[in-house]
């Protein structure tokens, strides 16, 4: 038996009967006591460690993250400060330079939003910097691609290829592909056939860049390539991270032949719920909406039609799979509401959450209460998108990154970062979250500053929250019978929220332990 006294003069608990103590005796993994009690069960010859500076918290739990795709952006261009197509163009031709022949460019991150012209490019200009290799260069949130001549005529298509369902091939004047493909048109790259780099040091190297922002679980939404990877980590003992890991909608036929079932697994690596697509995003105009982009035509893009939502939907949770959906626009969050009612009408107890939930009808917040649904949400989401939002949607005719209203009606709010989409510093999130405010302080005062919450609910949404959205219960809080993860930071939240809440976002972590263990430290 391992035995351990922790020690620090603010040692906060999120334990609303005692949230703030100055020790913790650590058993096998486990806090035994707190305070005083600790220190006296301790007793004389217990090892004891003093925790260093200025508070030390509960390690967070990013509830949506994509780790295969952030470890394979290790290993990738990165085009997100770009601020026109010149100046990604030079990346893309640097980058490509560096790269072994006949190496796939991908991912890239690029996002025309923020560009000086704001015009999604198409597959001439990226021509003329990939040389004579394959680019497919995804959009800053995924749901779009740009692929450049090359990759269209590997994939085989052509003016004569339909939209598939789902999907977009934006085309010119003339009928001819631009290069642009959107939400699921992007699976027709996928016959390309091309070397992947291999995954596992990769996530490596990305479970150690999340221990040292303070994460210390995760809900992972990536697919089976991510799986294999964490389960042979955890295998070998090298899995520090507590991972739940996702499954997506292609993969929900196999994971119920295997007998997957949420929950399964131990302490570290756990089987979490299935993911399904309800809608796209909002900055390629693919949410789905009850009415029409101002300045775009059409309401965005339902990822799969309702029906066969509402099937895969019931056949995950009669298999004893939660699921989670995504849903960003206010008329798909309406659906897959409706499809969780279906789930509740047969007596099914499965977690349910939608993921981002961004944009709600008013009318539907009551109904994610009453058919206890988790709004799984991203706060720095709100703080990159809200220009973007206040363009397309306009003003308050929606809930919009609602976290405040979704509290006060009773709604259990879980927060992630889901990256590599925004980063994935909790810390980041947690200011998002406070302030409303992005890094350089605008819009002062707040984005819709009602709808800001207080740190401790931040906190609570990015710890117990967000792992009871996964069904875990045992950690999140520093009490007895908690596992005993824990962050040592350079400064007090809780003094800076009400004086300075700006530099929350810069708190460094100094110590990350996980069951007690050292998995991260500052040098
Ligand atoms: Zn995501």
């Amino acid at each position: 038996m391992s035995r351990t006294l922790f020690r620090h003069d603010r040692i906060w608990t999120g334990d609303a009967g005692v949230p703030w103590t100055t020790a913790l005796l650590v058993e096998d993994g486990r806090v035994v006591a707190v305070g005083g009690d600790a220190v006296e069960a301790a007793g004389a010859g217990t090892d004891t460690v003093d925790l260093p500076g200025a508070l030390v918290m509960p390690g967070l739990h990013d509830a949506h993250i994509h780790t295969e795709w952030l470890a394979r952006d290790l290993s990738s261009v990165d085009l997100r400060e770009a601020r026109s197509l010149e100046e990604t163009l030079e990346l893309v031709r640097a980058h490509a330079e560096t790269l072994p022949e006949g190496e796939v460019l991908h991912s890239g991150r690029w996002n025309h939003n923020r560009w000086a012209v704001p015009e999604q490019p198409d597959r001439h200009a990226l021509d003329t910097v990939s040389g004579d290799r394959v680019a497919a260069l995804s959009s800053v949130d995924g749901h779009t691609i740009w692929a450049n001549s090359l990759a269209l005529q590997r994939a085989g298509i052509t003016r004569d290829t339909p939209d598939p369902v789902g999907g977009e091939i934006v085309r010119d004047a003339s009928g001819e592909p631009t290069g642009i493909l959107r939400e699921s048109a992007q699976e027709l790259l996928a016959v390309i056939p091309h070397e992947e780099s291999p995954l596992r040091p990769w996530l490596e190297r990305c479970q150690d860049w999340l221990l040292s922002v303070g994460l210390t679980s995760i809900t992972d939404i990536d697919g089976e390539d991510a799986r294999t990877a964490y389960a042979e980590l955890h295998a070998d003992g090298a899995l520090r991270l507590r991972v739940t890991k996702c499954t997506r909608d292609p993969d929900l036929e196999l994971a119920i032949a295997e007998g997957r079932r949420s929950g399964q697994g131990d302490d570290v690596f756990r089987v979490g719920p299935v993911k399904f697509f309800s809608d796209g995003a909002l900055g390629s105009h693919t949410a789905h909406m009850t009415e029409p982009f101002i300045g775009h035509e059409g309401c965005g893009i339902a990822a799969m039609p309702y029906e066969l939502l509402l099937e895969r939907t019931l056949t995950a949770a009669r298999a004893g799979l939660d699921v989670v959906t995504h849903a960003i626009g206010d008329e798909a969050n309406r659906l897959v509401l409706s499809t969780f009612e279906a789930v509740r009408a047969e007596g099914l107890e499965r977690l349910l959450r939608i993921e981002h939930a961004q944009h709600v009808l008013p009318v539907d917040i009551p109904r994610f209460r009453a058919l206890d649904v988790v709004a799984s949400m991203q706060p720095s989401h709100c703080t990159a998108d809200l220009e973007l939002a206040d363009e397309i949607i306009g003003p308050r005719r929606l809930a919009s990154y609602a976290w405040r209203s979704f509290l006060d009606a009773g709604v259990r709010v879980a927060f992630g970062s889901d990256a590599p989409v925004e980063d994935p510093n909790p810390f980041y999130g947690l200011h998002a979250a406070v302030t409303r405010q992005r890094a350089d302080g605008q819009p002062l005062g707040g984005w819709r500053p009602e709808e800001r919450i207080t740190l401790t609910e931040a906190v609570h949404a990015f710890t117990v929250a967000a792992h009871e959205s996964v069904g875990r219960t045992d950690v999140g809080r520093l009490m007895p019978g908690q596992l005993a993860d824990l962050v040592a930071v350079d400064r007090d939240l809780w003094a800076l929220e009400e004086s300075s809440p700006a530099d929350i976002r810069d708190t460094v972590v100094l110590q990350t332990r996980v069951g007690g263990e050292l998995v991260h430290e500052r040098r």
